[in-house]
């Protein structure tokens, strides 16, 4: 006969020979048993463990039943082994049917075991299974089953289980794993007092048969009690030989339905954790009511066909609208009969899925699929894509980023994140292919649910290559296996492998396809990508303590013109370029890129300009520019009078020290006679550290202190040339004392009179010509308390200059 499984595939043949009793001939109820142990045999097959050990059972049990089998028939048993040993049979195999639920398992157990057995009561006790331990006081049972006959099957209770005589002859059992027969060992000291005690439970005890139950491991996972055989006999060492072969299958069936209860309880666990989630995932009948609502806006409407198409103009409804008219204009709705509630709340949930970063957001998602909508209709690649491929462009587009946390995959891996350990290489990417499915699969969003399976697992295999074809680092390791073929001409693009190679390559075009839009929308977007990095690199800066690269470094933000043409050249340059290649329409992508990459070169040589302008030599350079073109207004302006040229007589000071010649030199009605040229050369060649102009001003209380000083030194000065005068008076004429008062006044007027000729070297030199009738030793005296100031004093028609 045939050896069936549970799906009743034959797993096996079993034959057996020579019929040794009756008429030496196998007979219907022969065949009848045959079948009933081949149904056994054939559950055990599928479970090694459980054959090995079935026909292990079955060897050592044969002997004995088969002499007590003759025996039995000598004594014209009415209950003959033969049929009990077919209840053994059915029993095994109501322990593999009923394995969902161990309480009806343990009914049938308790059922078959009374009909086995010919008692008047059974009960089955469930072992603690944390229990490892045989001792006694290390066991528990944590379930009991009790079913006297013709009463109720019954759980028992906790009561009956701790205190009652038959669960302590159980847990004695248990502790041995030995079987007890009562009847023979009444007299057993060790377990006759067990007997006796009786409690509330009327029923009256005679002979009781335990045996314990174990699992394929030999463990002891319960205890089997049949208690009081009918027709007021004793148990009988065939009874203890067929409960003993029952209780392996008892064993079996216990913990096969545990382990199935584990499973049902952890696929039960997961169900309620994607329920939750899917709660989650999707859009709420609110937000699906008010778009599903709307009339779709035309194509034309939204600039879907434009290369140039700007999202910033559309609210986040239209954003969807928009999304669910590229579905209708590609056919796709229709063609896969996507109920329109089912395409709207698809779209809705997608964007919920996006989290609110300040780059990868619903809003780059849904730029990439208008990128490959324009792709495949403007662009022209509609003509080589089969509608599975189509629509698994569009949601690989739409689905790609989905999920992403503004930051990359590098990121994840450093902060050692649960999703780097799930993926090791593209490991966002992933993420989002998993995303995209979990959305798919959810209650009502299920967009390809119309697919044949056959479809919807290709449609699937599109979407996840497209998706993980995301990843740059992909893109790097196939591009040049795309640039042979484009180079080879490959017109067909029939092979799967050219065919996933070229999808591939348009998502990522897709991907970064705002390096080829108009300018402005360009800039902004660069901008905002820039922006999700250097907060990576911020975190990385400040909370992983790790240097950020340049692209990521907000220290470096002005690079960034530098970093989109070095993006466009490695990247996008070359893949727009073969695409162009491979499909004429699709060269405006490359065109707008061009364009943007001159931008930002221009913007990158402004940029280097700016940063020349801040360099020393190149401001020298540029104020030499300046003071040479004002050069006629300078001359005639009296800079004497203005506060900012304190600051510069300052600095003339200091480089006098070291060259006479870059000091400015003012002509005054005095100093007329000097050299023309030297003058000139003196205005064109100012050499004024605009750094240290900067930091002057930066002091200014350094600068009142030097003020301060200079007004002192001022009254010093008045002092003194009271005390000339006092002494000119008695010795010089009154004409020149009045001059000389009236000079003065103009002087107070010019606090500061910077008048050093360019030719002279001493800094502390006094014009002589100017104070024909000074006293040396005088000035002397004053130049030595103030060091930096030198002076010149004036008497008679001279005016006082101070030279710093
Ligand atoms: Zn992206």
């Amino acid at each position: 006969m045939p050896i069936l499984n549970r799906d009743n595939v034959v797993i096996g043949v079993a034959q057996i020979i020579n019929k040794k009793t009756g008429t030496h001939e196998f007979t219907a109820k022969d065949i009848n048993v045959f079948r009933n142990y081949l149904t056994f045999c054939g559950l055990g097959l599928s479970n090694a463990q459980l054959f090995e050990l079935s026909i292990q059972e079955y060897k050592k049990n044969q002997p004995t039943n088969m002499s007590s089998n003759t025996e039995i028939k000598n004594k014209t048993e009415d209950f003959s082994l033969l049929i009990r040993l077919k209840l053994l049979l059915n029993l095994a195999r109501n322990l593999f049917r009923e394995q969902n639920d161990l309480e009806r398992l343990v009914h049938k157990i308790t059922t078959e075991s009374q009909g086995l057995m010919q008692c008047a009561r059974c009960c089955v006790y469930i072992l603690d299974r944390s229990i490892i331990s045989n001792k006694l006081e290390d066991i528990h049972f944590s379930k009991g089953f009790d079913m006297i006959y013709g009463e109720e099957f019954k759980v028992t209770t906790n009561d009956f289980l701790e205190n009652s005589r038959y669960a302590k002859i159980a847990y004695h059992v248990a502790a041995t794993m030995e079987t007890v027969n009562l009847n023979e060992i009444m007299n057993d000291q060790a377990l006759s007092h067990l007997l006796t005690s009786n409690g509330d439970d009327t029923f009256e005890l005679k002979n009781i048969l335990c045996v314990p139950i174990m699992d394929s491991d030999g463990h002891v996972i319960g205890v089997s009690q049949v208690m009081n055989k009918l027709n007021g006999r004793i148990f009988t060492e065939d009874d203890v030989a067929i409960i003993e072969a029952f209780s392996v299958f008892c064993g079996l069936g216990i913990h096969n339905t545990r382990q199935y209860e584990n499973v049902v309880r952890l696929t039960a666990k997961q169900n309620v954790a994607f329920e939750v989630l899917s709660y989650h995932v999707m859009t709420s009948e609110e937000d699906l009511q008010r778009v599903s609502q709307v009339s779709i806006p035309e194509a034309n409407q939204l600039r879907l066909y434009s290369w140039e198409f700007n999202d910033m103009v559309l609210t986040d409804d239209e954003t969807v609208l928009a999304s669910v008219r590229m579905f209708i204009e590609l056919d796709l709705s229709k063609k896969f009969r996507i109920p329109h509630d089912v395409m709207c709340r698809w779209v809705l949930s997608v964007k919920k899925n996006y989290r609110p970063v300040i780059y990868h957001n619903w809003r780059h998602a849904f730029n990439v699929g208008q990128t490959m909508f324009a792709m495949l209709t403007t662009g022209g690649m509609n003509v080589c894509m089969s509608d599975l491929e189509r629509i698994g462009l569009l949601i690989a587009c739409l689905s790609h980023d989905l999920d992403h946390r503004g930051t990359n995959n590098a990121f994840q891996a450093k902060v050692d994140a649960p999703l780097a350990k799930l993926y090791t290489t593209s490991t966002l990417e992933h993420h989002h292919f998993d995303q995209c499915i979990m959305i798919l699969q959810t209650e009502g969003n299920n967009i390809l649910q119309t697919l044949s399976p056959d479809d919807y697992k290709l449609v699937v295999r599109y979407v996840e290559a497209a998706i993980l074809s995301t990843d740059l680092a992909l893109y790097f390791r196939k591009r040049g296996e795309f640039q042979k073929l484009v180079e080879g001409n490959e017109e067909h693009w029939d092979d799967s492998a050219k065919k996933e190679l070229l999808r591939g390559m348009m998502m990522t075009a897709c991907d970064v396809a705002a390096i080829c839009k108009p300018w402005e929308i360009q800039q902004v977007v660069a901008k905002l990508v820039a922006s999700e990095f250097f907060q990576q690199g911020d975190i990385e800066r400040n909370q992983l303590h790790v240097e950020p690269i340049p692209m990521m470094d907000r220290a470096k933000k002005d690079e960034l013109p530098k970093m989109q043409v070095g993006f466009i050249d490695s990247i996008c340059f070359p893949l727009y370029k073969m695409l162009a290649d491979v499909e004429p329409g699709l060269n405006p992508l490359y065109e707008g890129c061009k364009r943007n990459r001159d931008n930002w070169e221009k913007l990158q040589q402004e940029h280097d300009k700016l940063k020349s302008l801040w360099s020393e030599s190149a401001s020298q350079e540029t104020l030499r520019k300046i003071v040479e073109a004002s050069k006629p207004v300078l001359q005639a302006k009296n800079l004497i009078s203005s506060q900012s040229d304190s600051t510069t007589l300052l600095k003339v000071t200091k480089t006098n020290d070291e060259n006479s010649s870059s000091s400015f030199s003012l002509p005054n009605k005095e100093t007329k006679s000097v050299n023309r040229e030297q003058q000139t050369t003196a205005i064109t060649v100012p050499t004024i550290d605009p750094i240290l102009i900067s930091t002057i001003h930066a002091n200014k209380g350094a600068i009142d202190t030097i003020r301060g000083q200079i007004t002192e030194l001022r009254n010093d000065v008045d002092e003194l040339r009271t005390q000339i005068k006092t002494r000119k008076r008695s010795t010089a004429n009154n004409t020149s004392t009045s001059r000389a008062v009236a000079n003065q006044g103009t002087s107070q007027n010019l606090p500061i009179v910077p008048a050093t000729p360019p030719t002279v070297n001493n800094r502390h030199s006094v014009s002589k010509s100017n104070v024909p009738n000074a006293n040396p030793a005088s000035f002397s005296h004053h130049h030595h308390h103030h060091h930096h100031l030198g002076q010149t004093g004036a008497v008679g028609r001279s005016s006082i200059c101070v030279i710093i």
